[in-house]
């Protein structure tokens, strides 16, 4: 058997409660064991007599017990306080709740502590680290004995080879009631079992040449002779990440464009047509990206784009642009929102922009259309009648046939996952595919996560419209907020009001929503107050925010972030309740609910009692509506993961790389997987690379899943 997947305890003889323990952190096998990385090091290489000791340090000390006792704390706990002494001076050692150190600390025995040095009365460390000279199997841990797991059986390492001190020692991210030591005596008795031996090289010697071995970089990443070491050996790890992000992007680009694409074009009289029936002329940034577009759609691959423009920059015009492209040239054209009531939206625009033009067909395809309907439309869209399709998931269901989709769009493409894209996309052959985004997204995670994509960036803002003005309001504020929404009510306007979901508890996001909309009501007395939260169904959503379109109540009160996109150009207000539990990109995206009519859009951030820091970090919404800038700093302090949200997966873990604080060296490696890709003589490298990782071969389909969660939203 080979040793990678070998259980842990078989390999290692680890008693029952352990290997629970070990099971909670995720490891099961000796492979998953040597990947669980060290989270930090620390460096107890250099030895300090206890004069030379400084107070506050951490470091390491050589000393002889001089004196052990036990006694109770004022707090009723016992301590064992020792007295550890070397020919330059003395240190007290204290222990809480660990009695049986009287019986391992024995006056006469020598060894070396290591923790950090504090001054109370006289000198202490308190809980050192230690190992013992004499008596070498009896170490400090509880059980630790009856567990020593080393496979020779031969009890802790010989102190030329210690684990836990005079060396540079890992420190293991959460254990979860396994001590660091036990892990590290384990991590050595694994590393030392010839797992190593298994480990593929991969292409990197092939492609990168000089560096550390795989096997030397995960035996130096968790016991390190030197800082060099570790540095090496950490770089060759990042390297295998890397690899196999930037080949994952190179496989799903190459396997998009592969499929030969299906010129269209756009002559100068549909260019002057499309322009005819916008309300409005496109700014200079509009006409760029559609150039953009127009040349990727004559091109011979298809178009795989990604347009980024913050919220009102004017995405729909573009869309509408690309489809009608795909229409003149005889095929079907798509656009994809991530709920009815934003499809409806799009759909309701298209047919009023397009009503000079009543042979061309529009239908709206969403899991509310009643199935007479819905099946009408299916057979329109089989057959090519149905020349634009506007819809949500429905779209890329199982029945939906189309006779030629030339083009397909997404809107709010955060919202979808890369399969949904690719679901889409294989509605027809070789579709051109423009996927659009609302949250600027910094250049670095374009770099990376959509670094399959083209990018195209809408900065300008269409003219005329009034900014959202954004103001952060402490409690003693509010009421002043609040008489301001009152006068802008009075004047027929609508208002939002969010509340962030109670994560920890979905069943006190009801009541506080409810409460909510309890106090509103007598505030506001006699507007009316719509509410909406994760509880309710669908349906029922949908139904709340078409009636709040409708101006059927004046006041959505919402634990929901707004779907994005959502335009009711009579709301003129937002407040936003306790805005620190949202990142900021999000509270940007939010703001963009207002001001989307004629009149100025007032945005209200709600303080609730923050910190100073948190104030600071709120301030920067105040100070701009560069959607760019917000997107960096909420990027900086969330980091990738939380930036891109649960839906939008693409990230992967790393565990030791980081392609955005590391950009260069990612785009370095990411250059050698294109060559690595794509030249011949590495052909038979990259075939066994693939085997390896079959997962590289296409993620965009087949996940039984995602099938079902999308059979449910039908
Ligand atoms: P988003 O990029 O957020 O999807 P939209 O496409 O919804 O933005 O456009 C926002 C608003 O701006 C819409 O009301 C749209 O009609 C209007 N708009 C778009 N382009 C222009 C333009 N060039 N000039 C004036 N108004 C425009
Ligand atoms: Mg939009």
């Amino acid at each position: 058997m080979r040793k990678q997947i070998l259980p842990i305890d078989q390999a290692l003889r680890i008693p029952f409660r352990r290997r629970q323990a070990l099971e909670r952190l995720g490891l099961k096998t000796l492979g998953d064991l040597i990947r669980h990385l060290p989270r930090r090091y620390e460096d107890r290489r250099h030895l300090k007599t206890i004069r030379a000791l400084e107070v506050g340090e951490r470091t390491t000390v050589w000393g002889r017990i001089l004196a052990v006792r036990q006694r109770q704390s004022r707090t009723g706990k016992t301590l064992i306080e020792a007295c550890l002494g070397d020919d330059t001076g003395e240190i007290q050692l204290v222990w809480f709740q660990q009695a049986y150190l009287l019986e391992v600390l024995k006056p006469g025995a020598t060894g070396y502590f290591y923790g950090e040095v504090k001054l109370r009365r006289r000198l202490q460390m308190l809980a050192p680290e230690f190992e013992l000279e004499e008596a070498e199997d009896e170490e400090s841990e509880p059980a630790g004995r009856s567990e020593t797991a080393a496979p020779s059986g031969s009890g802790s390492p010989p102190k030329e080879t210690s684990v836990n001190l005079r060396r540079i020692v890992p420190i293991y991210p959460a254990t979860q009631g396994l001590s660091q030591r036990i892990l590290r005596r384990w991590m050595a008795a694994a590393l030392s079992s010839g797992v190593l031996d298994e480990l593929e090289e991969g292409p990197h010697a092939l492609l990168a040449g000089r560096g550390a071995t795989l096997k030397d970089a995960y035996q130096d990443v968790h016991f390190p002779e030197d800082g060099r070491a570790l540095k090496e050996a950490r770089e060759r790890l990042a390297f295998e990440e890397y690899f196999w992000f930037a080949s994952q992007l190179h496989l799903r680009r190459r396997r998009f464009r592969a499929a030969g694409g299906r010129r269209l074009r756009a002559p100068a009289d549909l260019d002057q047509k499309i322009r005819s029936v916008l309300p409005f002329q496109l700014t200079g940034d509009q006409n760029r990206v559609i150039e953009e577009i127009v040349q990727d759609l004559q091109g011979e691959v298809p178009m795989y784009r990604l347009l980024e423009g913050d919220v009102g920059t004017g995405k729909t015009a573009i869309a509408l642009y690309a489809l009608l492209v795909a229409v003149r040239n005889g095929c079907q054209g798509a656009l994809m929102a991530p709920t009815e009531v934003l499809a409806e939206q799009h759909h309701r625009h298209f047919l009023e922009l397009l009503r000079q033009h009543p042979a061309l067909k529009i239908d709206l395809l969403t899991g509310s259309i009643p199935p007479p309907e819905k099946s009408r439309i299916l057979e329109n869209l089989a057959a090519g009648k149905t020349h634009i399709a506007v819809g949500t998931h429905a779209l890329i269901q199982e029945g939906v046939r189309f006779k030629a989709l030339g083009v397909a769009v997404i809107d709010e493409q955060h919202r979808f996952g890369v399969r949904e894209r690719a679901r889409l996309r294989q509605k027809g052959e070789a579709v051109h595919l423009l996927v659009m985004s609302a949250t600027p997204i910094p250049r670095s995670l374009c770099l990376t996560v959509y670094g399959d994509l083209d990018l195209s960036i809408l900065r300008e803002r269409p003219p005329g419209r009034a900014p959202v003005r954004t103001f952060l309001v402490p409690p003693a504020k509010k009421s002043r907020a609040l008489e301001f929404i009152s006068r802008e009510l009075d004047r027929g306007r609508q208002a939002y009001f969010i509340y962030p979901i109670i994560e920890e508890s979905e069943a006190l996001e009801v009541p506080a929503a409810t409460e909510a909309h309890q106090r509103l009501e007598q505030q506001f007395h006699p507007h009316r107050i719509g509410l909406l939260h994760g509880r309710l169904s669908a349906d029922e959503k949908e139904n709340c925010l078409r009636q709040f379109r409708d101006h059927r109540f004046q006041i959505l009160v919402s634990t929901l972030v707004v779907e994005v996109g959502i335009d009711v150009p009579n709301a003129t207000v937002l407040f936003i309740e306790d805005a620190s539990r949202f990142g900021l990109a999000q509270l940007h995206q939010l703001r963009g609910r207002v001001g989307r009519g004629d009149a100025p859009g007032t945005c209200f951030v709600g303080l609730g009692k923050v910190s100073e820091e948190t104030r600071r970090r709120l301030e920067v919404l105040a100070q701009t509506e560069d959607g760019f800038r917000i997107a960096e700093e909420d990027l900086r302090l969330r980091g990738p993961g939380d930036f891109l949200g649960v839906r939008q997966s693409g990230w992967p873990h790393f565990r030791i790389g980081n392609p955005l604080a590391d950009l260069e060296r990612f785009q370095s490696v990411q250059k050698l997987a294109e060559r690595f890709w794509e030249e011949p003589d590495f052909a038979g490298e990259a075939r066994r690379y693939l085997e390896r990782h079959p997962e590289l071969a296409d993620p965009g389909v087949g996940d039984e899943e995602e099938d079902r969660a999308l059979a449910a939203l039908d």
